[in-house]
C-alpha cells in the first residue's frame, strides 16, 4: 500500500462508530503493523476454534446459550441509498445519519415489548458445518474506503465485523410481484459476484410470498420451516415501506442474533428495491436498480456506508459507480471471514 499525500484520519476506514483501528492508521502511514488474524487467511473460524475460544470466555451450557439467545436484541439495521438525482441543498452527513436513525428498528425480546418478539427459536446449528464452506477472496488493501455495519470486539480485543457464519449457507428468497423479468438473472450475477469475494455460500431458494416489511420477523417456521427465514429480496413502495419514501431507491439489512456468548451473528435479513427504479433508463445497459441491488445486498451481508464517493457503499448512488469497487470488495472479503455460529 502507498499512498503519495499526507494521511487525514478522515481518509481511514472506521467503524460506524467511529473507531479507527491502530493498525488501519498505521498502514495508511506506511508503517508495518502487524496484522491481526481476521485481515488475514490464518482467521480460524473453524467450529473448533470457535468452540475453545467460547471455552476460555465462560463455561459452556447450551441451556444458557438458547437463553441468552432468547434474551438478545435482534436488529435489522436498514440502510439507504439515495438516488443521483435531488437532495441538491441537503447536508450529506445530515441525510445519511437521518436515514441511519429511520431505519434502525429494535426488537427488545428481554423486555417483551418492541416491534416483534421470538415466541420460537430455531433449532441451532441449521446446516452449520465443522468450518467455512468457502474461501474468500485475499485480502489486499489499496487504501480505499469501506466501512461495516456494526462491528465488535473479540475477547483478545480485535475488532471485527459483525457477519454471518461462513460455516452455513446463506439462504436468499425471491418475491417476484412487482419485480422485473430480469431479477433472477441479475441475482444469479450479483449473488456470483458476492460469493467469489466473500466465500459464503448464497443459496436461492426460490420464490416467496411473503410481503415484508421493514420489522419483518426472522423466524417464520410456518412460511420457511424451522430455521432462520431466508434473507428476502423484493420490490416495494413507500406505501407498504415507508422508509422507501422519497429518494431512497431501496434499503437493505441483515437480522443480527447473540451467540449466546455476546458475539452477534447475522442470521437473516431483507432487501427492497423502490418499483420506481423500473422507470429509469438503464445505465450502460445495465437496469437502473441493478447497482441498487448490489448495494442493499452488501448492507445486508453487513456493510456499512462510507464518504468516498467512488465506491459502491457509498450512500449517495452514482452512474458511474455501478459495481463493487477495491474498497468494497475488501470489506466483503473480510465479511466471508467471520465466526462460526452452531449455537444458533
Ligand atoms: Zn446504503
Amino acid at each position: 500500500m502507498r499512498r503519495c499525500h499526507p494521511v487525514s484520519s478522515d481518509d481511514l476506514p472506521r467503524s460506524k462508530s467511529g473507531r479507527i483501528p491502530q493498525w488501519v492508521v498505521d498502514e495508511a502511514r506506511g508503517r508495518e503493523s502487524a496484522p491481526p488474524p481476521w485481515r488475514g487467511d490464518t482467521w480460524d473460524t473453524s467450529v473448533e476454534a470457535d468452540r475453545a475460544r467460547t471455552r476460555r470466555r465462560r463455561p459452556a451450557s447450551p441451556s444458557t446459550s438458547v437463553l441468552t439467545a432468547v434474551l438478545s436484541v435482534l436488529v435489522i439495521a436498514g440502510s439507504a441509498v439515495v438516488w443521483w438525482s435531488r437532495l441538491p441543498d441537503q447536508s450529506w452527513d445530515g441525510a445519511v445519519d437521518a436515514l441511519f436513525s429511520r431505519d434502525v428498528l429494535r426488537y427488545d425480546t428481554a423486555s417483551g415489548g418492541g416491534v416483534a418478539s421470538l415466541a420460537h427459536l430455531p433449532e441451532p446449528g441449521f446446516e452449520e458445518e465443522d468450518a467455512p464452506l468457502g474461501t474468500p477472496a485475499p485480502l489486499a488493501w489499496d487504501g480505499s474506503a469501506y466501512a461495516f455495519e456494526r462491528t465488535q470486539e473479540l475477547p483478545d480485543g480485535t475488532q471485527v465485523p459483525v457477519a454471518w457464519s461462513p460455516c452455513r449457507p446463506v439462504h436468499v428468497s425471491l418475491n417476484l410481484n412487482e419485480a422485473p423479468a430480469d431479477l433472477v438473472d441479475q441475482m444469479r450475477v450479483v449473488l456470483s459476484e458476492l460469493e467469489a469475494v466473500t466465500g459464503l455460500v448464497l443459496v436461492v431458494d426460490g420464490t416467496t410470498d411473503e410481503d415484508a416489511r421493514v420489522g419483518r420477523s426472522p423466524v417464520q417456521p410456518e412460511r420457511y420451516g424451522d430455521r432462520w427465514a431466508p434473507l428476502l429480496v423484493q420490490f416495494s413502495d413507500e406505501s407498504r415501506v415507508p422508509e422507501l419514501e422519497g429518494d431512497v431507491a431501496g434499503i437493505g439489512g441483515p437480522q443480527v442474533v447473540d451467540r449466546g456468548d455476546g458475539l452477534l451473528v447475522a442470521v437473516s435479513g431483507a432487501v427492497w428495491i423502490d418499483t420506481t427504479m423500473l422507470e429509469r433508463d438503464p445505465v450502460d445497459g445495465v437496469p437502473a436498480y441493478v447497482p441498487v441491488l448490489r448495494h442493499e445486498l452488501a448492507h445486508a451481508l453487513g456493510l456499512g456506508h462510507v464518504q468516498d464517493a467512488s465506491q459502491l457503499m457509498n450512500p449517495k448512488a452514482s452512474p458511474d459507480v455501478l459495481t463493487y469497487q477495491a474498497g468494497d470488495r475488501y470489506g466483503l472479503s473480510m465479511l466471508g471471514r467471520g465466526v462460526c455460529a452452531p449455537d444458533v
